[in-house]
């Protein structure tokens, strides 16, 4: 852990807590000052130990008056969140009291924490890398449970551990060519067949940490699903079915408007936003329209089609016009109203969707809806390749780092083959090593740093 407690940093303070009314606010503050600070507004201890929690009032030093009844930790350097000497102070929540309090510690010689100064300098101090510190706003912005589940592997420094074990192992081929280099007449030389299996052993962990990368975007961004179908087939009494079936317990992002053409399931943890284009008719409203607008561009761009056919009436031009439409796209075909007799003679749509799987359901009834969302689910899978185990969360820049290291691992592999030069293959090996220490920062530019940090709120 490189500890790096820097005297010259200012100690920071901000309320950790959403500004609001609320049971508790917590104010944080992290720095040299800390305890200083703390004494000088909490009179009620002399002596403030470690890792005990306090309760007592914060007066203003100033005007002597009582200010707030709160609760109070101090924590020494470096067993805290930053590794610094950090102070949490819990008092009642509400906007007023809990300003009043931060100003009283600004004006005992704390400044103002800006974005993800406190996970910043905990990253700083060693307390995680960079991709653990991505994976906490992971967790945060989590939509579902099994999301929240992939962020804390993360957390827990699972990516972390795999990109270390490949970069040792890369480390350690690299000794042998730099010894080659150093050293060629007193070595024997490099046993080729062995240093290509174990590169190609550690391009393969890095090819399957991609597509595990691709399978967490799914889990962390969700996809769309358009239901599409002719007047009167069912859709809309399928989009309630899915609901019932699929309790939709999905929190909204922030800034995406909600309206009744589009809903969310909760797929055994994929979000899914479902779009239901019965409703894509005729607006009523200046408002339905303009959801409507959105809703026809959701549709086009959607990821996958549940294409609906009434299984009780013949197939009619307008299904065939459906089907024409939809020719080209992902999804499943839905054989609706099996409670009623079976009027539709499917060899049409088999022929022209034969990739697409049908599934015979009752709308009205529920039936087939829970085996509609398993093969709904199963379809999205694996049409991204992903195994619910091997799920993994990367975003854009450890997906950049990742390749730019297989690069180079391919390209030392066909130099290995040409038979050339150990250092151009040192070269490579080392640009490899260099990726792969840039996903999880320890060897990462201020920029990079202070835009993943930026992405974090004030007192985080
Ligand atoms: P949409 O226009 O495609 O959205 O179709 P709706 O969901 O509005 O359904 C059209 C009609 O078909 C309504 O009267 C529904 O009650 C009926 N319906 C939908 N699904 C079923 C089903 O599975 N069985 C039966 N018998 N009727 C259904």
């Amino acid at each position: 852990m490189k500890q790096m407690i820097n005297s010259k940093l200012e100690t920071i303070a901000a309320i950790a807590t959403p500004i609001g009314v609320g049971g508790v606010a917590v104010i944080r503050i992290s720095g040299q000052k800390s305890k200083d600070i703390l004494k000088n507004i909490f009179p009620s201890f002399t002596k403030i130990l470690s890792h005990k929690m306090l309760n007592g009032w914060i007066v203003d030093p100033k005007k002597r008056n009582k200010v707030d009844r709160v609760m109070a930790c101090f924590m020494r350097a470096p067993k805290s969140y930053t590794g610094e000497d950090v102070v949490e102070i819990y008092c009642h929540g509400g906007v007023a009291v809990a300003n009043k309090i931060l100003s009283l510690i600004f004006s005992s010689g704390a400044v103002i924490a800006s974005r993800g100064e406190f996970s910043k300098r905990a990253f700083l101090n060693g307390k995680f890398d960079l991709i653990q510190a991505e994976a906490i706003l992971d967790l945060v912005k989590a939509p579902t449970e099994k999301g929240a589940g992939y962020a804390v592997s993360q957390l827990e420094g699972k990516l972390s551990k795999t990109i270390q074990g490949q970069r040792s192992e890369l480390v350690g081929l690299l000794a042998q060519v730099e010894a080659q280099i150093d050293f060629a007449d007193d070595m024997p030389p490099l046993n080729f067949a062995v240093f290509t299996r174990k590169t190609k052993g550690v391009l393969k962990a890095i090819e399957n940490l991609v597509n595990a990368g691709y399978g967490g975007k799914i889990f962390r961004q969700g996809v769309s699903v358009a239901i599409v179908g002719r007047p009167n087939v069912g859709k809309s009494s399928l989009l309630n079915a899915l609901l019932n079936e699929e309790r939709a317990i999905v929190t909204e992002e922030p800034g995406t408007t909600r309206d009744s053409l589009v809903e969310q399931i909760n797929l055994d943890g994929l979000v899914v936003r479902l779009i239901d284009t019965a409703g894509l008719r005729s607006p009523r409203s200046m408002a339905e329209k303009a959801g409507i607008k959105r809703a026809q561009k959701e549709v086009l761009f959607a990821d996958y089609l549940i294409a609906v056919f009434d299984r009780s009436q013949k197939i009619s031009s307008q299904d065939e016009a459906t089907i024409l439409a939809i020719k080209n796209k992902k999804g499943l075909v839905v054989l609706n109203k099996t409670d009623l007799p079976e009027q539709l003679k499917s060899e049409k749509i088999n022929k022209s969707l034969s990739q697409w799987k049908a599934i015979k359901i009752s709308a009205l009834f529920g039936q087939g809806i829970p085996k509609l969302a398993k093969e709904l689910k199963k379809l999205i899978l694996k049409d991204n390749g992903v195994s619910q185990n091997t799920v993994t969360f990367l975003n854009a820049r450890h997906l950049e780092c990742l390749q730019r290291a297989g690069e180079a691992l391919k390209r030392s592999l066909s130099i290995i083959k040409q038979g050339s030069s150990p250092d151009l293959l040192a070269l490579d090996i080392k640009a490899a090593i260099l990726a792969l220490r840039e996903v999880s920062g320890a060897e990462v530019s201020d920029e990079v740093i202070n835009e993943v940090f930026d992405q974090f709120c004030v007192g985080k």
